[in-house]
C-alpha cells in the first residue's frame, strides 16, 4: 500500500493512514484475498476509472455465454490504478478475470501510461496525484510502478517537446527575417 493513502470508511475518513494501521491491514487483506471472501468494497476506495469501450464487452462469461455483474466478485487485485477483478459467473461458477483497462502494448495498461502522461503533463508530483486519488476514494499508485510507467511515456513526449522547440524556433526566425524584409 503507498504510504499516503487517506481512510475512505470509519470515523476518521478522509484522515491519512498511519503506518501502523497499514501494516496491520496489508496481512489483513492477504487473509481475505487468500480465503476467497468478498472483498468489495475493498479498503482500496469505492471508485474505479473504468474503459467505457472495453469492459461491457469482457463482463461476459465465455464458458456459459452469459452476462456476469460485478455483485459476484470474488476477489480484486492491482496493477497501478487498473484492477483485476475476478468474477464468478451466477450460471456456471466458472471465475472470469477482467481488466478495467485495456493493454495497447504487452507490458502497460493504457490507463496507467494515461496517468503518467497526465502527470508529466502537469507538473504535479507522485504525493498530489496519489492525495487526489484518495481523496476520491479511487485507488492510488505506487511511487515505484509510477517511476516505472514514466520512463516508458517520458522519451515519447520529450521527443514532440524537442520537434515542438525546433518548429517554434525556425518559424520566429523566418518571421524576423519577413519583417526585416518589409522594413528596407
Ligand atoms: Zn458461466
Amino acid at each position: 500500500m503507498p504510504y499516503n493513502v487517506r481512510r475512505s470508511t470509519g470515523k476518521r475518513k478522509g484522515k491519512f493512514f498511519k503506518q501502523r494501521d497499514k501494516n496491520n491491514i496489508d496481512p489483513f487483506l492477504q487473509r481475505v484475498a487468500n480465503s476467497g471472501a468478498l472483498v468489495f468494497p475493498s479498503q482500496f476506495g469505492e471508485r474505479r476509472l473504468i474503459e467505457m469501450e472495453q469492459l461491457p464487452f469482457d463482463m461476459w462469461c465465455k464458458n456459459c455465454d452469459n452476462a456476469i455483474g460485478i455483485r459476484t466478485l470474488e476477489h480484486e487485485s492491482f496493477n497501478g490504478i487498473v484492477s483485476k477483478w475476478h468474477i464468478r459467473c451466477e450460471t456456471c461458477s466458472t471465475i472470469i478475470v477482467v481488466d478495467t483497462s485495456k493493454k495497447s502494448n504487452d507490458k502497460n495498461f493504457d490507463t496507467n501510461l494515461k496517468l503518467a502522461t497526465g502527470i508529466l503533463d502537469t507538473g504535479i508530483g507522485e504525493t498530489k496525484v496519489n492525495t487526489l486519488l484518495s481523496v476520491v476514494n479511487s485507488p492510488t499508485i505506487h511511487h515505484s510502478t509510477l517511476k516505472r510507467l514514466e520512463r516508458v511515456v517520458g522519451p515519447p513526449i520529450e521527443n514532440v517537446a524537442q520537434a515542438s522547440c525546433v518548429y517554434a524556433i525556425e518559424k520566429e526566425k523566418m518571421m524576423s527575417i519577413a519583417s526585416y524584409k518589409s522594413q528596407e
